[in-house]
């Protein structure tokens, strides 16, 4: 048989226990570089600082340094055809 308690705990005694089991909220700090909220002890998910240092990549780093890749070559050539057609809409208007 499995051992058994050898007198009844009472109901406060039962509780009074319990109120100290309860779950917390884990103590938030600020980043030093972006000031945005991250538990102590941890490289910030937003910026990827960990002090004064860049530790980690994060996926906006990735997004951005994708952006900049992409923007470069794209831009010029929209600006090519919006001229290009601009000046096709402005020969059909003056053939009608
Ligand atoms: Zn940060």
């Amino acid at each position: 048989m499995a051992a058994q308690p050898k007198k009844k705990i009472s109901r406060v005694r039962g509780r009074t226990r319990r109120a100290h089991s309860s779950i917390k909220l884990p103590t938030l700090g600020k980043c030093s570089n972006c000031n945005h909220a991250k538990p102590p002890h941890i490289a910030c998910p937003e910026c990827g600082f960990y002090g004064k240092k860049k530790i980690i990549i994060t996926k906006a780093d990735k997004r951005i340094a994708k952006k900049l890749k992409t923007d470069k070559p794209s831009e010029p050539k929209k600006k090519e055809d919006v001229s290009k057609k601009d000046t096709d809409s402005k020969d059909k208007k003056q053939d009608k």
